[in-house]
């Protein structure tokens, strides 16, 4: 039996993760789940997995809870610490971190430090602290275990170098999202509602609007140095509309290897739960005419500049990254509440880079001052 934490558990990856743990109950037991604002969802996971401790957003919301839930027996945390203590509950074999944006940082490694394997759902935090975390996550022999899609693949694939060094590069997949075909002119003015509608993956709000940039995709770069370990020269991003190759490691001898399937996250969790054993996991059946054509190209760099952007920071390294992170995270706001135009939001991103001076980050204060002043210096930006 593993025991588990989840760190956003009303979002979409939380939501399929007790999915996929509603169907072994006999494998997976829920410990604690943390969410922001959605009680009622927060409420019915309690009743129906049972965890000893739960988290929410601020000290409001947990009288809330409290009091609709009457005399269930959970206790109920709130705020950073809250959802860090969740994360470290005693008991718990692996935590889900499943956060949107930032706010995964402190809960995450706050889970790593009490010694915890990590399945990783928040790219954000490896963004901006990867250095921390890997170190941190090394110094204790933890699995970091990747559940975004292009990892998992990234992962799997890599099991095939046996501990040997013979991979050349890892080529991270792009669906593209929704404006691949969209004229360049024309990506200013789409409206929030568009650009939400992405072709191939459901997901919540903030990753979709980065999926329409491809910033999503620049993170993923940064995301695979650190649970890789490969510099930004062995990594290369490829379009594939399809999204049935995850993405592929292609080794010294030119073999390429990779992992396939259907688009649905439910496969890259079920593998972060059960590594390194496989649990088998129905509806995600394929047949050729499902495969259909699988095509790859180059990733235009002019027209989604946010790849470049990525490069360039995990190249400058310091606290770069964590700057685009933070942000994008207030551009994308802006962008969702109809403030700024779709293409402001990586023009935004690139003004405020231009902007820092790198520091190094080698502490969490570090990382944590150029977020506060990566903020204020995008929404003054935004403002003006
Ligand atoms: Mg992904």
């Amino acid at each position: 039996m593993k025991n588990i934490s989840i760190l956003g558990s009303t979002g979409s990856i939380g939501t399929q993760t007790l999915e996929v743990i509603s169907k072994y109950p006999d494998k997976f037991r829920v410990l604690g789940l943390t969410a922001g604002e959605n009680l009622e969802l927060l409420s019915r996971q309690i009743a129906e997995f049972r965890p000893e401790a739960v988290s929410v957003k601020d000290a409001h919301l947990a009288g809330s809870l409290q009091s609709s839930l009457g005399d269930v027996d959970v206790e109920i945390l709130y705020g950073q610490e809250g959802a860090a203590e969740v994360a470290s509950l005693a008991g718990v074999d692996q935590v889900v971190s499943a956060t949107v944006g930032a706010a995964g940082l402190i809960p995450t490694l706050a889970a790593v430090k009490a010694g915890k394997d990590v399945a990783l759902a928040n790219k954000e935090s490896l963004v901006i602290a990867g250095q921390i975390i890997t170190d941190e996550a090394a110094e204790r022999g933890i699995k970091i275990i990747p559940v975004d899609s292009e990892h998992s693949a990234i992962f799997q694939a890599l099991e095939c170098s046996r501990g040997g060094s013979y991979v050349k590069r890892i080529i991270i997949t792009a669906s593209g999202g929704p404006f691949l075909n969209t004229p360049s002119e024309e990506l200013r003015d789409v409206p929030v509602e568009v650009a939400l509608n992405h072709p191939t993956w459901k997901m919540g709000d903030k990753i979709t609007i980065d999926s329409a940039t491809l910033m999503n995709k620049g993170f993923e770069v940064i995301e695979a140095r650190w649970l890789f370990g490969f510099d930004a020269d062995r990594i290369t991003v490829w379009i594939h509309p399809q999204s049935v190759v995850h993405s592929m490691v292609e080794y010294i001898d030119g073999s390429i290897i990779s992992q396939m399937s259907m688009p649905d996250m439910k496969l890259p969790i079920a593998y972060a739960l059960s590594y390194p054993e496989r649990i088998s996991m129905d509806g995600i059946e394929v047949t050729p005419e499902r495969f259909g054509e699988l095509t790859f190209f180059e990733v235009d760099y002019e027209k989604f500049p946010s790849i470049s952007l990525a490069f360039n920071a995990l190249r400058e390294g310091g606290t770069m990254p964590a700057v685009m992170n933070s942000a994008n995270e207030v551009a994308v706001g802006a962008f969702l509440s109809g403030r700024t135009r779709f293409t402001d939001i990586v023009k935004n991103v690139e003004t405020v880079m231009g902007m820092h001076n790198t520091l190094p980050a080698d502490s969490l204060d570090a990382v944590l001052e150029s977020d506060v002043w990566a903020r204020a210096t995008a929404q003054s930006l935004i403002r003006n």
